[in-house]
């Protein structure tokens, strides 16, 4: 034991070096990383960044699942007791069914599983690392020890890093330690006795970073990270499971208990009246067989796992299982307008200065265009001070990079900030030339609820230094004292004209953001709480994002089936109403009370909040805490809430949602992982295709489960009708095996491929307390049970009176239950139209299972293999009329049922 000890804190004992020990342990670079070449042949040696597959012991388990079933288990124990009464041939039939029951449930839960992980890679995740002393972002399975990787608030850790820089770095190690108050991290070395959770300057792959940022050295990749140890531990045990799944297992598990309960009362009934014991055995079994709706919680995973699949192809990818039940019933979508509903490609138009006004020519990021005065022609900043340093707070207050690949512009950072760096360009300011002539010392980094962004700069050639700020106009006009005339002169500030002119610009649609300077020599310190006062208002940058195309018509779709749209944005409430407008989120001209910004939220009291927030459909200048509130709100109106977010202080927001959605792109991995559903391509109309899929679904499941659940109850009445009576079985267990095994896996799996009903999104949205089976559906079960049991009865009595043997009047029977079954199947195909609206064509999968099944039924009734195993007899053509007639009979008595359904409904 104390041997083990040593070892393991040999193999992980980086938090015990100093940064300088494990550079030289790991052979790397604190400064410039690895070299590329160094890292490729790091890679062949310890292979790609990934977790290894869920534990070898899975199938096992897996497998040992599918014989947990008691209805398995009354098989199990009727193939050995008809073993044992030498009925060999039933016996083997029995436990052939076992075998292949449990092979079809391994099969299709493998598949399922499978389906959920290969989704689970669509959402690649990146990681920032050093290599050649560049900063780059790559695939993060590609990282190998010794590199330098870069974190930053909203990262997902992609391997275990012993830190050597970092600025106040919090980490949300929760999914290792289970701790989910963010730790602080720091730089010292440690005792090597350290527990894994108290390792202050180490970071664990699969953890969050939910503050600061940090730099630190790869010291295990893969299967090696803690994270990788633990997985090889446990096995990847994902549940398939939903609050639907588990429900209908529970239902299932309770009805296996009263069926078996109610036929061991039948046997000792019938044994106690002098029965043949043989005999009665055989009957409960055929009672239990039939009566226990095995299959029921195996194919609801099955739809399910096919409408995740659906919904993958449609860019909408569900992390987990119960967001398909809950998509059906959303009744309000909270969407974030940036990035969301519009393009997220942004272009600066327009620049207003204290003395001036500015157009600007040019689309996307393409540095092509002029900045044109007031009179048409072009100007660049050397003739305007205010101008000059509102591009150049644009250009050097600004994290973004804009790189030509092949001819096009492309940008790595955030588009607002690359909408600056274009604009400084077509006024005549090099980035890049900006960045040398005043670097960078300090930064207050965006966010949220601060609103604005500011660096200190060092100007070269002089020992003075620069602030640059650039955020929201009212946050950075608070903050202002001057504001700076065109020839550069110092002014007091208009604020007044400032807001106003803003104003002017977000009414445009335009999100318009301000720039001020702090000269240098005019103050000193550099933080939030030296800034206010000491700033000059150098201008307005005005900047373009345009509306999604498909967002408008799927903001329509969405209100045509009863879902609101509220948009909750962190821009200014004028920006937000244009933009809103465009896209009909907001309509009409009357917007009283239907625009609140977190100021009026706040403002509102307590007893009128619900209200009003129901009432609202832009929601500005909001902060995440006043998102949750409006989120909870909302629910506590009975609302089924979407909600959508990227940052890590959504998080908490997409938690709370019923379905929490980020996006692939833009979204922070903090926000991913806090999702339910991650659209691949950020876009509004994504979230409602997925809804729609989501009633699909839906729809789909209580198909399969109306139209399965006569045949349980039908096969159960007329054993229990049988033994009530005393009277001979019309069907046998071996039988009821085959209607059950053969048409569940060939007729009724059919329904999960039925697409989507037209009109899907012109009802409203489910009911979540609405029970899955109305009056109208129980009623229609019970009607097709009856169905089945009058015509099966009526058959085999018939034909035993026209002298024919039990065995061929069985088959009658057989036959009866699957034509039925299969007449009803087409009527299951939509729960209101008719079977003949539907039409044949739209599910071909119908018709392959159909035309399977007849070939099934032409071998059980004619060949003579068959004949032997499951105890049935050829039958003539007139007896084929009798079960198509009866076969026709129930199918006009459904279709009859559904039309005075729809004329009362
Ligand atoms: P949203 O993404 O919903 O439009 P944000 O919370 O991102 O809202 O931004 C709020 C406000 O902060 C914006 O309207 C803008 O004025 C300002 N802002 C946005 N991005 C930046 C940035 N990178 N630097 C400085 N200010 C910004
Ligand atoms: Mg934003």
């Amino acid at each position: 034991m104390p041997d083990e000890r040593v070892e393991a804190s040999g193999r992980d004992a980086h938090h015990g070096m100093s940064a300088h020990e494990v550079v030289l342990l790991l052979e790397t670079d604190p400064q410039r990383g690895l070299s590329a070449a160094e890292a490729r042949r790091r890679l062949g040696r310890y292979g790609r960044n990934l977790l290894p597959a869920a534990g070898g012991g899975g199938w096992l388990r897996r497998a040992v699942r599918q014989f947990h079933h008691p209805l398995i288990y009354v098989l199990i124990a009727a193939a050995l007791i008809t073993a044992v009464l030498r009925e060999y041939v039933d016996s083997l039939v029995i436990a052939g069914v076992v075998l292949i029951n449990a092979v079809i449930g391994y099969v299709q839960e493998s598949r399922a599983e499978a389906a959920l992980d290969s989704l689970r890679s669509m959402v690649r995740t990146e990681a920032r690392v050093v290599r050649d002393a560049q900063e780059r972002r790559i695939s993060s399975d590609q990282l190998v020890p010794g590199d330098l990787v870069v974190l930053e608030a909203g990262d997902k850790v992609p391997v275990d890093l012993r830190l050597v820089r970092l600025a106040e770095l919090r980490v949300d190690e929760s999914a290792l330690t289970g701790e989910s108050v963010p730790v602080a991290k720091d730089e010292t070395e440690l005792p090597e006795v350290t527990p894994v959770a108290d390792r202050r300057n180490m970071v664990y792959s699969g953890t969050l970073v939910t503050a600061g940022s940090g730099t630190g050295i790869t010291v295990a990749t893969g299967a090696e990270t803690e994270l990788g140890q633990i997985h090889r531990l446990v096995g990847a045990a994902e549940q398939l499971a939903t609050p639907l799944t588990r429900k209908l297992a529970r239902v299932s598990k309770v009805l296996t208990v009263v069926i078996l309960v109610l036929a061991g009362l039948t046997f000792g009934v019938g044994v106690l009246r002098g029965q043949d014991p043989v005999d009665t055995f055989t009957a409960v079994i055929a009672l239990a067989v039939g009566a226990i709706p095995e299959g029921l919680p195996a194919a609801v995973t099955i739809t399910l796992a096919i409408g995740v699949t659906r919904m993958a192809r449609r860019r909408a990818v569900i992390r987990r299982l119960p967001a398909i039940e809950t998509l059906g019933s959303t009744t309000v979508i909270c969407s974030d307008k940036t990035g969301t509903l519009t393009e997220n490609q942004m272009t600066v138009r327009a620049i207003w200065t204290p003395e001036a006004e500015f157009t600007v020519t040019g689309s996307g990021y393409r540095p092509e265009g002029e900045v044109r005065g007031s009179d048409g022609s072009a100007v660049t900043e050397a003739s305007d001070e205010a101008l000059r340093w509102s591009l150049l707070a644009g250009a050097a207050c600004n994290d973004a990079r804009l790189h030509e690949e092949d001819g096009t512009w492309a940008l790595a950072g955030d588009p607002t900030e690359g909408a600056m760096l274009v604009v400084a360009g077509k006024g005549g300011l090099d980035p890049e030339a900006v960045r040398h002539a005043y670097p960078r010392r300090e930064t207050i980094t965006f966010s949220s609820e601060r609103q604005y962004m500011a660096t200190l700069h060092d100007e070269r050639g002089s020992d003075a230094n620069v602030v640059l700020v650039k955020g929201s106009v009212e946050r950075v006009a608070s903050m202002c004292r001057a504001q700076l005339g065109a020839d550069g002169s110092s002014r007091p500030l208009d604020s007044e004209a400032a807001l106003a002119a803003a104003h002017e610009l977000a009414g445009r649609g335009l999100r318009v953001l301000a720039t001020a300077v702090r000269p240098a020599g005019t103050g000193d310190g550099f933080d939030e709480r030296t800034l206010p006062g000491s700033l000059t208002l150098t201008g307005l940058q005005a900047m373009l994002d345009p509306p999604r195309g498909a967002a408008a018509s799927a903001v329509r779709a969405c209100h045509t089936a009863g879902i609101d749209v509220k948009m909750i944005t962190g821009d200014h409430a004028a920006t937000a109403t244009a933009i809103a407008t465009q896209l009909a989120v907001l309509d009409g001209d009357h917007h009283r009370g239907r625009v609140l910004t977190g100021r009026d939220l706040d403002a509102l009291p307590a007893e009128r909040f619900p209200e009003a927030v129901e009432r609202a459909t832009v929601f500005a200048r909001v902060s995440p805490e006043q998102k949750l509130r409006l989120i909870e709100t909302l629910q506590q109106r009975g609302h089924v809430v979407a909600v959508t977010g990227d940052g890590v202080n959504d998080a908490p927001a997409l938690r709370q949602a019923d379905i929490g959605v980020a996006m692939a792109r833009t979204g922070t991995e903090v926000a991913k992982e806090a999702a339910d559903m991650v659209l691949t391509d950020d876009d509004f109309a994504t979230i409602e295709a997925a809804v729609e899929e989501g009633r699909g679904v839906f729809d789909n499941l209580t198909k399969f489960i109306v139209w399965t659940l006569p045949t349980n109850l039908g096969e159960g009445l007329v054993v229990f009708v049988a033994i009530l009576l005393g009277a001979t079985l019309p069907l046998l267990p071996t039988q009821i095996l085959w209607i059950n095994m053969t048409t569940a896996v060939l007729l009724g799996l059919m329904l999960a491929f039925e697409p989507k009903e037209a009109g899907i999104m012109h009802r409203p949205p489910r009911d979540p307390a609405r029970p899955l089976l109305t009056g109208a559906l129980v009623v229609r079960i019970l009607l097709v049970s009856a169905l089945l049991l009058g015509g099966a009865w009526w058959l085999f009595q018939w034909e035993q009176s026209r002298g024919a043997g039990v065995a061929e009047a069985r088959t009658a029977a057989l036959n009866v239950f699957v034509v039925v079954e299969t007449v009803y199947l087409f009527s299951c195909r939509s729960l209101s139209r008719s079977a003949w609206r539907v039409g044949l064509s739209s599910n071909r999968w119908i018709l392959v299972g159909v035309v399977l099944q007849a070939v099934g039924q032409l071998a059980i009734t004619y060949l003579p293999p068959m004949n032997a195993i499951f105890d049935t007899a050829p039958i003539d053509g007139d007896v084929w009329l009798r079960i198509f007639a009866v076969g026709i009979a129930a199918g006009a008595v459904v279709a009859l049922d559904k039309r005075l359904r729809r004329r009362v409904l």
